[in-house]
């Protein structure tokens, strides 16, 4: 197990579309693992494998005192209602935004040992399952935002230079 490096934006990988996972190996079992150690050390609910360069339909969804959810393959086969969330992304850090989101969604998604499986969430686990399925078609919650929500949260970046970084890149 190890700790990958998060890519942040505007990195071209984020924008790419990933490539569906036909066979659940080692190199997927290792990359899940690391996916876990990743988030857990950076603090978030969600990350998707093209956050850390690997082009491929791999999730994790992990909420404050659940277990990590590996997702491969994931995809929302229903959404329902509306409703306004706030949302940072660990590609864009220290930044948050209003987002327009499903309030439920029913996801599909084959498990580590190849099982199919449904999940319903609602809340902050729909919240967070949306948003990593974007990661894997390479949009991203700037994207969608509410005009006139992003807010830069600490003083990590520019928040100028990085939405100009992002927007020259993905709009080329
Ligand atoms: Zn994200």
């Amino acid at each position: 197990m190890a700790i990958r490096q998060i890519l942040v934006a505007p990195h071209p990988t984020l924008r790419k579309k990933a490539a569906v996972i036909t066979k659940i190996d080692e190199s997927i079992i290792k990359l899940a693992r690391d996916m876990i150690d990743t988030l857990d050390n950076a603090g978030g609910v969600g990350l998707a494998a093209p956050q850390v360069g690997v082009s491929k339909r791999l999730i994790i969804i992990w909420l404050p005192k659940e277990e990590p959810i590996v997702l491969i393959n994931p995809k929302v086969i229903k959404h329902m209602g509306e409703r306004i969330c706030t949302e940072g992304c660990l590609s864009f850090p220290g930044m948050e935004a209003k987002i327009k989101r499903s309030r439920e969604v029913i996801v599909r998604a084959t498990d580590l040992e190849g099982n199919v499986f449904k999940i319903d969430a609602t809340g902050l686990k729909s919240e967070a399952l949306e948003h990593e399925i974007d990661h894997l078609d390479g949009i991203l919650y700037v994207d969608k935002i509410e005009p006139g929500t992003l807010e830069k949260v600490t003083e990590k970046e520019s928040l100028e230079d990085v939405i100009d970084d992002v927007y020259n890149q993905s709009h080329a």
